[in-house]
């Protein structure tokens, strides 16, 4: 990527002067990041292919949206755009410590607030993605009907498409007919969601505040959230303590925690490839042995 192109359009857009090198930054997963140097300070850079324009855009929106909510600190977005060969999304550069007892207590706490604002209805006002999958935010009344339709349909018919056996994906399809039994007397609300909360999307500032970044947000019941947080640990009991003291969870959340990480097992199962088939297949074991 010309680091030359991308300065010129900083400068001309937003009047940042990068003073160039870019530093590579690990631990994500799709896209290239950096830490580049400008005269305002450090910035946190991400790069793709043009054609990830869209993906960015959301990304930005999500964590706009996420800010106006006041609760969990996001990095702040700084811009957004395309120069000829490359997408990219640039961000306030986020300092990040060791992670404590304390900061999982604010996060716990803070979650809860952030899923305190709600809208009336499921998903969002735009599609976004979750990793590099898109995800249908199509706005939905119904909860059951919005995550079975909008999320484990959409995935089901990718993984069939990348290889899903076709007793797997028969199994889904039963427990897609049966599922109303996990939403029984449940009816969530319709939560601002961080939407894709494993433990790598978290950070804690050298002052001890809480981040999340990289969301994949729509509007969705909490237990999705907090079902991601249980899926690669990374959450300690100080979390789930402050988050239920704030906002206490429904009955049969255990039950439903299974089923709305199936989501996210599928979506690594066509992101990743085939070394997720036993998680999706031991997840649905599990869930149709729940099930009538
Ligand atoms: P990807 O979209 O490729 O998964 P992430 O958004 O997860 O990338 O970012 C990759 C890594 O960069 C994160 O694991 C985190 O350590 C670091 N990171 C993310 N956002 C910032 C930021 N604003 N400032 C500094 N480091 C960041």
């Amino acid at each position: 990527m010309g680091v030359k192109l991308l300065s010129e359009e900083l400068r001309r857009r937003c009047g940042i002067r990068l003073l160039g090198g870019a530093e590579a930054v690990g631990g994500g997963s799709i896209n290239r990041a950096f830490k580049v140097l400008s005269e305002q300070g450090p910035l946190f850079l991400k790069l793709n292919t043009p054609s990830a324009l869209g993906m960015f855009e959301a990304e930005a929106a999500g964590l706009e949206i996420l800010a106006q909510a006041e609760a969990v600190r996001v990095p702040a977005v700084v811009a957004v755009g395309a120069v000829a060969d490359a997408a990219y999304l640039i961000l306030e550069w986020i300092v990040f410590g060791p992670k404590s007892e304390a900061a999982e207590r604010s996060l716990g706490a803070d979650l809860a607030s952030q899923h305190r604002v709600t809208r009336s209805e499921f998903g969002w006002d735009r599609d976004n993605t979750i990793g590099s999958t898109p995800q249908v935010n199509a706005p939905t009344g119904d909860w059951p009907t919005f995550f079975c339709e909008h999320r484990l349909r959409y995935q089901l018919a990718l993984a069939v498409r990348n290889g899903l056996p076709a007793a797997t994906a028969a199994d889904v399809e039963r427990l897609l007919d049966k599922v109303a039994v996990l939403f029984d007397a449940y009816e969530p609300d319709a939560s601002l969601l961080h939407g894709d909360l494993w433990g790598g999307n978290w950070g804690v500032t050298t002052d001890g505040t809480p981040v999340i970044f990289d969301p994949a947000v729509y509007y969705g019941d909490r237990e999705t959230d907090l079902a991601m947080t249980r899926l690669f640990g990374g959450f300690g009991s100080a979390f789930y303590d402050a988050y239920a003291e704030a906002w206490p969870l429904a009955p049969g959340w255990e039950r439903r925690v299974e089923l709305y990480n199936l989501y996210h097992l599928l979506n690594h199962f066509n992101l990743f490839g085939a070394g997720y088939l036993a998680s999706v297949q031991g997840a649905l074991e599990k869930l149709l042995r729940y099930l009538p």
